[in-house]
């Protein structure tokens, strides 16, 4: 009597992410029962030990677990295109958008950038936003994994439109409260759900939006529950000034001394800090979530991932957003992460393909805390996994004996869209290009409608008259 499992995958340039390379299996098969990968290998063998519901062909494909994005918020997508080549993106030009997001658009921006990086191979989604209704729902019921972060900070209503730099921003005791009292029930609610498919992060925002107290509330209550701290870290020159300000410290140094530097912790960007100070946060345990993309498009920066990985860290891919970075693509996230840090050290052996395929999976598995579920292809873990048309022109010839070329083409020369399956947890999302659990045409036609409202109520605002992509505009540049 062989095993029954639901699917086998079978004939595909495995790259399994096992050990410390990229694990390649040729003409490699992957066994599913349930939510669970349950047999990896040779197609032969595999086929000899189990009885199959339905079998996949991979002739032709790279078989690769699901990527992971490290950082998202998914609601910008809303606003694609709308916040680049300005100094100040936050308070100059994402600013008007979020004074005049509505739970609607949200929704619809969320749902928009969903699809979209369903369709360019993402499989988790670590979400970062104040949640609008249904926010947390959606993810469930779209079927992709998420590390849902509800959004805390002390930021009075209108956030930082007309803040100048050098300023202090006011905080507001009473909106922390509210969002770590929000924080509490989304855990409650949806920490485990769907299978364990859902899972919540504590997210105090920044360090700089934060008073103290509230800072080691939010980390009590982290330690008390489980969960992890997903923060924005050493984020910007804003940040640093006013933690000089504040506290006459620099942010890294001010975690140390708060006792927020440990395993609990990812960093998101860590833009400002030196390799000093990124060598810091490694060295205490935590992790971080590098937005090559988005930090090279707001800030014209690269941030300090080669220190960190050297001093012993963990290092995730993440997208950000795309009213910044306008795409939600783990390929863009690989492909700009080995060129910056290249260009940066003047060196093109830092970051080969190799490694930025491993953050974009079993590392940035790892560095969000999911390292024992997902991110390789081994047995026991969850069947979280995509499939990469490997006879794409830009992707052509394969080579796999005796040089081997796959998995330089899938960073430096995939786009994304050559994916064509994709399946969370033994369910298939996408298959062939069509995704299955999502209406793509409405989601595009909503957000369609949802985005020129929102641009209509940004440019009636007077407040923004001076708004840098007006101002392009007028000028014929835009
Ligand atoms: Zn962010």
């Amino acid at each position: 009597m062989t095993e029954y499992v639901d699917y086998l995958i079978m004939h595909g340039h495995l790259f399994t992410m096992r050990g410390e390379g990229v694990g390649c299996v040729a003409d490699g098969a992957v066994a599913i029962a349930g939510d669970c990968i349950v047999g990896v290998g040779p197609t032969d063998d595999l086929l000899e030990r189990f009885t199959v519901g339905e079998t996949i062909d991979a002739s032709d494909q790279a078989v690769l677990p699901g990527l992971i994005d490290a950082h998202m918020h998914a609601r910008w997508a809303v606003a694609r295109g709308v916040a680049q080549d300005v100094t100040h993106w936050m308070q100059r030009a994402l600013a008007p958008y979020a004074r005049h997001m509505t739970p609607a658009a949200a929704m619809a921006g969320t749902r928009l950038n969903t699809l979209e990086a369903i369709k360019a191979g993402t499989t988790t989604f670590v979400e970062y936003a104040k949640p609008a209704p249904g926010w947390a729902a959606f993810f469930a019921q779209v079927g992709v994994r998420a590390r849902l972060t509800p959004t805390i900070n002390a930021l009075p209503p209108g956030g930082m439109a007309g803040w100048r730099m050098g300023d202090l921003y006011p905080l507001d005791s009473s909106v922390a409260e509210r969002d770590i009292e929000a924080a509490q029930a989304l855990a409650r609610d949806w920490h485990g759900a769907a299978d364990g498919r859902i899972t919540v992060m504590f997210g105090p925002q920044a360090p700089d939006m934060l008073s103290r107290e509230h800072l080691l509330k939010i980390k009590r209550l982290a330690d008390r529950d489980g969960l992890m701290i997903h923060m924005h870290v050493a984020q910007g020159d804003r940040e640093i000034e006013q933690m000089l300000q504040r506290y006459g410290q620099r942010t890294p140094a001010y975690l140390e001394e708060i006792g927020y530097l440990d395993r609990q912790l990812l960093a998101v960007h860590l833009t400002e800090a030196t390799d000093e100070e990124a060598a810091l946060v490694a060295r205490r345990g935590a992790s971080m979530a590098l937005c090559s993309g988005s930090i090279g498009v707001i800030d014209g920066i690269v941030p300090p991932a080669r220190a960190f990985r050297d001093a012993g860290g963990r290092v995730a891919l993440g997208s950000d957003q795309t009213s910044g970075n306008n795409c939600a693509n783990l390929f863009n996230e690989m492909k700009l992460t080995a060129l910056f840090n290249k260009i940066k050290y003047r060196d093109p052996t830092v970051m080969p393909a190799w490694e930025v395929l491993r953050m974009a999976t079993i590392e940035g598995a790892w560095a969000i805390g999911l390292g024992e579920q997902i991110g390789s292809l081994e047995v026991g873990k969850q069947a979280d996994l995509i499939l990469v048309d490997l006879t794409a022109p830009n992707l052509s010839p394969v080579l796999n004996t005796p040089i081997r070329n796959v998995v330089p083409n899938l960073v430096y020369a995939a786009s994304g869209h050559e994916v064509q399956t994709s399946m969370v947890a033994g369910r298939i999302l996408m298959r062939d290009r069509e995704v299955l659990v999502a209406d793509e045409r409405a989601i595009r036609a909503e957000t369609q409608i949802e985005a020129e409202a929102l641009a209509r109520r940004v440019a009636a605002d007077p407040v923004h008259g001076g708004m840098a992509l007006l101002t392009a505009m007028e000028a014929g540049q835009l």
